[in-house]
């Protein structure tokens, strides 16, 4: 990129340069951080938490085994729950057992999750990268790097004012699109030949509920189309009266006793990589909600008297780019429950599609299995790792790992993986597994 067209009026350089402050980010830039490498974050947005901030995604999804009887996903996970709990941001995901109202009324594959409170999220994740000594720099977007000899050595960004150059040893794309991992032409895959990409889908929350009155619903039903309501959704359909959105109620309540509805969904997938057609999608998305509410208030039972009270400020993505690592994580290693040598998460998360013609959720009732460290790792550029949604895997794996805890976990592993590397001038890719591991293990993951 040409330094004289950008202008640059600042330069930073850290060690550890992280971009993009969803969970993953923010898990990538504490964990940094705390292994002693002086770290930047930059975010485009005014806040941490990507998809469950902007996105009002929730709840948190199980961190159990398939048993719901073993935390497993623990770590920086764990202390970000604790520390949510105490200030009253969230449930203990041991007291949520499912079937409830806080598991979306799903008995099965919902032991385990985090009611949380987007708000309280936003200001101890941020309080977390302070204390850790974390520079923010928030309003920020990356736009383009400088690579030498497979190397990314300077990021380009700009905030509303001005483009700044960031140089950095080691860089961690948590950007949820592979943003910087395309610019540096890592290698990077979107979607697959085998199935269109997952929809895109805005969330939001309401209150008013009442919840007596919906309890009492969900425990004459136990069958799932009942507690979905999707006979009388698909009467509206025919109506005229829902044209949007899922086939099905979901709506989970939060730690703070609001309600977030998972319903206003793109019929089509969406080109997540091109603004004007999301800018477009939320327009239609959020006139979505308002045909919602109506259907919501006059439909379901305790739902006459709901208030809107948000919708999600960034429509969710739920797929993007991802990037192609040193190995490839895939279905058949979730099947198999396999237990790599170089293992950084451990994890019992169910596939998940959110595709055109409605969801594919293939349960894991399985044993564990494990994400290993290779998969965070780009093929191609050496001082390049990434976390969460974008790494690499195929698009069923993706589709099990793409949920908050493990995207934290996995955050957690590439942090510390990114200090090493940057502190012993090696490539990530030779960063020994084994301190990585001993790292995570003493901060409290669970990699059994
Ligand atoms: C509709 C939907 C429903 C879901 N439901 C659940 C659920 O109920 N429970 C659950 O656990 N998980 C759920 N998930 C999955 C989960 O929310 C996401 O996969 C996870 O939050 C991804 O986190 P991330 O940090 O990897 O990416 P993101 O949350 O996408 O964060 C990426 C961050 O990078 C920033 N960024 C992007 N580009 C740039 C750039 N160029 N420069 C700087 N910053 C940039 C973005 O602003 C964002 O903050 C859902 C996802 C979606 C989309």
């Amino acid at each position: 990129m040409n330094q004289a067209v950008l202008n640059i009026t600042k330069t930073y350089s850290c060690d550890v340069l992280v971009c993009g402050g969803g969970v993953s980010g923010f898990a990538a830039a504490v964990a940094a951080a705390r292994s002693g490498a002086d770290v930047i974050l930059v975010e485009s947005g005014g806040c941490l938490g990507g998809t469950a901030t902007k996105g009002l995604v929730g709840p948190f999804m199980t961190c159990y085994d398939a048993k719901g009887e073993t935390q497993i996903i623990r770590g920086l996970f764990a202390e970000l729950a604790e520390r949510l709990v105490r200030e009253g941001g969230a449930i203990p995901p041991a007291a949520c057992r499912g079937g409830d109202s806080y598991s979306g009324y799903r008995p099965t594959g919902h032991i385990g999750v985090m009611p949380f409170n987007a708000e309280v999220l936003k200001r101890v994740s941020e309080q977390m990268c302070v204390e850790a000594g974390v520079k923010l720099l928030y309003h920020t977007i990356v736009l383009g790097c400088e690579t030498d000899d497979a190397r990314i050595t300077r990021v380009y960004a700009a905030d509303p004012n001005r483009v700044i150059a960031i140089d950095a040893n080691v860089f961690v794309d948590t950007t949820g699109t592979a943003a910087l991992a395309a610019c540096a032409g890592a290698e990077t895959v979107r979607g697959s030949e085998d199935g269109p990409m997952q929809m895109a889908s805005t969330f939001f929350v309401l209150d008013g509920v009442n919840k007596a009155v919906l309890d009492a619903h969900m425990a004459e039903h136990t069958e799932m189309r009942l507690r979905y309501f999707m006979d009388e959704i698909a009467r509206a359909q025919q109506e005229g009266r829902y044209s949007c959105g899922t086939p099905k109620l979901r709506m989970f309540e939060a730690s703070d006793g609001t309600w977030i509805v998972n319903m206003a969904q793109t019929d089509e997938p969406l080109n997540e990589l091109d603004g004007e057609a999301v800018t477009q999608a939320e327009i239609a998305q959020r006139a979505q909600i308002a045909q919602l509410m109506t259907f919501l208030r006059e439909t379901i039972p305790g739902l006459e008297n709901i208030r809107l009270v948000a919708t999600g400020s960034d429509i969710g993505i739920r797929e993007s780019r991802r990037l192609v690592g040193k190995t490839v994580f895939t279905i058949d290693d979730i099947r198999a429950c396999r237990q790599f040598e170089d293992r950084i998460a451990v994890c019992a998360s169910s596939v998940d599609i959110h595709g055109k013609n409605g969801v594919s959720y293939a349960a894991h009732d399985l044993d564990n299995y494990t994400i290993p460290l290779s998969c965070l790792i780009s093929n191609n550029i050496r001082n390049l790792l990434t976390a969460g949604k974008t790494l690499s895997a195929d698009r069923y794996a993706f589709a099990a790992v793409r949920v908050m805890p493990p995207c934290i976990a996995m955050g957690e592993a590439a942090g510390i993986t990114a200090a090493i590397a940057a502190k012993r001038g090696l490539d990530a890719a030779d960063v020994p597994c084994g301190d990585v591991q001993a790292e995570l293990r003493a901060r409290g993951a669970y990699l059994n």
